[in-house]
C-alpha cells in the first residue's frame, strides 16, 4: 500500500473531553506519524470554507457553530494508507453506528459532535492539506 498523507483535526468537543494525547496515541499506535499539527480556533469564514463541501446539507449551520465553539487540534498523518487506515479508528461517522474501539464509538455524543476530522480520499485530503498547511508539512528524516 502506497504512503499517504491525510488530514485529521481533533474537534472542539474532542479538545474539550482533553483527548488530543488519546487520539495521536491511537494514531501512532497504528503506524502512522504526524509530520504537522496546529492548535487553533476557526473563524467562521475558516470553519465555512473547509466544509464548504457540505453547504447544501441541513447541518451546515449547526457543524459551522460545532466547528468553531472551541479550538481544534490540526494535524497532517502520513504513513501505508493513511487515508483509509485514519477514517478507520475513527470510526463510522454517526457514533451509533460506529465499530467498538473506534475513536467515535468510544468519544462521540452524537453524529454531529463525533471528535474527529479525517479526510475520505486522496483528492480531499491533498485540497485540505493545503487548507491548513499551505506552507508545507515537516517529513520525518529520522
Ligand atoms: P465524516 O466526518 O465522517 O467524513 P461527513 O463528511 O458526512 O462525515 O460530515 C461532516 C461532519 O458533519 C460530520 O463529521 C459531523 O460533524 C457533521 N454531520 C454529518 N452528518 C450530520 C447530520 N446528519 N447531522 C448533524 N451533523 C452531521
Ligand atoms: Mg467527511
Amino acid at each position: 500500500m502506497a504512503v499517504e498523507q491525510t488530514l485529521s483535526i481533533i474537534k472542539p468537543d474532542g479538545v474539550q473531553k482533553n483527548l488530543i494525547g488519546e487520539i495521536i496515541s491511537r494514531f501512532e499506535k497504528a503506524g502512522l506519524e504526524v509530520i504537522a499539527a496546529r492548535m487553533m480556533h476557526l473563524t467562521i469564514e475558516e470553519a465555512q470554507g473547509f466544509y464548504a463541501v457540505h453547504k447544501e446539507r441541513p447541518f451546515y449551520g449547526d457543524l459551522v457553530s460545532y466547528m468553531t465553539s472551541g479550538p481544534v487540534m490540526v494535524q497532517v498523518l502520513s504513513g501505508d494508507g493513511a487515508i483509509s487506515k485514519n477514517r478507520e479508528i475513527m470510526g463510522a461517522t454517526n457514533p451509533a453506528d460506529a465499530a467498538a474501539g473506534t475513536i467515535r464509538a468510544d468519544f462521540a455524543d452524537s453524529i454531529e459532535e463525533n471528535i474527529v476530522h479525517g479526510s475520505d480520499a486522496s483528492e480531499t485530503a491533498a485540497v485540505e492539506i493545503d487548507f491548513f498547511f499551505g506552507d508545507g508539512v515537516c517529513p520525518r528524516t529520522r
